[in-house]
């Protein structure tokens, strides 16, 4: 069988599922901060990488193993180290590739969490040059002699815009840089950013990857391809032995075990549940999307709506080419002002209101006051938010009964409370 597995059957079948120790069909929860071993050689061993094994949950541990080789087969990457956040996957990712003088090139419309990261990071010496969109042209203005590392997401959280991954990873590359791609709205269902071009993948596997936003953690993917050149990464250097694997080795002996960002077993056991229904749960929430996006688009009761499967999308085109026909589940609407939006979002019967994304229940979310609250009002407007943007992470109920939801929220009636008007009238 020298096929790659399809996406569905690998979500069942790919990395290593099941328990050779007891012939579980999941990887059980390996609840145990440390692994006993006969002698004291062999954990010795175990230490310097020369037998294979588990010492301590906060390296590396069963349950978590199997969760990382399945998302690394997914992703197809050579290696996966899972986190306990999808900040510390991120903050894991490009920290291993950068020290102190060294920058950063970023999408100005990624994640606000990034974005603060990025911004605190400065205290340390390293400093974000932010581009409105990721393109060849956008870099060869931006890239400098200190630029270690180029950042994007697949599709903008909340912006919606599309990255051209091919095209951003061959300009990159040909400036000897690597591309690390947050895969967290797209997730593999609809995009493998390594298969296009790009070098890491982190996401947030809290989202979609869980699916029911029971537990916080991410993910960080390695195509194994990218050769870290010994002048700008010399800290890479000593891990190069590990040929494919360079990357992924120092990450996972230094600044991973470093920050103790390791996932727990229980969490990772729900995520592996989780992914198993990956497919199933995108198919239906991307549907979902695209119908409630054009039932905006013609409802005459939203000033604007962005969703990438719409043609009137800046990205449709291209999300069209590298997405295989579907676009995700993110839209986003604007409804004229702040306070309308805020009672839209309060009259909604189903969505929650919550600040996460990727749940099987819709979720709605006004961006502005909230994850882009520590954000100036220009960060906010590269980003895509406006005062009157409501973003909706599209869940998998029954579309009809969402359409007939949104319509009464955005045709209700603003409340009068504050405005001297509920007193009898
Ligand atoms: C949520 C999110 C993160 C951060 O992940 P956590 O699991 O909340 O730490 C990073 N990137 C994107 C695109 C996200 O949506």
């Amino acid at each position: 069988m020298s096929e790659r597995m399809r996406f569905n059957t690998a979500l069942l079948h790919g990395g290593n599922r099941s328990d050779a120790a007891t012939g579980a069909t999941m990887t059980p929860i390996y609840q145990s901060s440390a692994f006993e071993h006969g002698s004291a050689e062999k954990l010795a061993q175990i230490f310097h990488n020369t037998a294979p094994g588990f010492s301590y949950t906060r390296i590396n541990n069963p349950t978590v193993a199997s969760f990382e080789q399945r998302m690394a087969e997914l992703e197809h990457g050579v290696a996966a180290v899972a986190t306990a956040s999808g900040m510390a996957a991120v903050f894991n990712a490009v920290m291993n590739l950068v020290r102190s003088g060294d920058e950063v090139i970023a999408s100005a419309s990624i994640y606000g969490g990034t974005i603060d990261l990025f911004r605190d990071l400065e205290s340390y010496g390293i400093t974000t040059r932010y581009v409105t969109e990721v393109t060849p042209e956008a870099l060869a203005e931006a890239v400098t002699e200190k630029t270690r590392v180029v950042f994007a997401e697949t599709i903008g959280n909340p912006k919606l815009n599309v990255l051209d991954i091919p095209a951003v990873a061959a300009y990159v590359h040909g400036r000897g840089l690597p591309l690390i791609v947050d895969n967290t709205v797209a997730t593999p269902y609809l995009c493998r950013p390594l298969e296009l071009g790009a070098d890491i993948v982190v996401e947030s596997t809290s989202k979609y990857i869980n699916g029911s936003g029971n537990s916080i953690s991410g993910l960080i993917a390695d195509s194994g391809r990218f050769s870290w050149e010994e002048a700008r990464y010399p800290d890479l250097a000593p891990y190069r032995r590990f040929g494919p694997m360079a990357y992924t080795a120092k990450l996972r002996n230094a600044l991973f075990r470093d920050t103790g960002a390791c996932l727990s077993p229980f969490n990772a056991y729900l995520n592996s549940i989780g992914l198993e229904t990956l497919g199933l749960r995108m198919e239906r929430a991307c549907d979902n999307a695209m119908a409630l996006a054009g039932w905006f688009e013609t409802s005459g009761l939203v000033d604007a709506v962005s969703y990438p499967g719409l043609e009137s999308a800046p990205g449709h085109a291209l999300a069209q080419k590298q997405f295989g026909g579907r676009y995700g589940a993110m839209v986003t609407i604007r409804t004229g002002s702040r306070e309308r939006a805020f009672g839209v979002i309060d009259r909604l019967r189903y969505a929650l209101k919550v600040s996460n994304i990727g749940d099987s229940k819709t979720l709605v979310l006004h961006p502005e006051s909230t994850i882009f609250c520590h954000e100036s009002e220009e960060d906010a407007r590269r980003a895509g938010v406006y005062p009157d943007t409501i973003r909706i992470s599209v869940g998998i109920e029954d579309i009809e009964d969402l359409i007939l939801d949104f319509e009464q929220a955005l045709r209700g009636k603003e409340s009068t409370y504050g405005r001297g008007g509920f007193c009898g009238a």
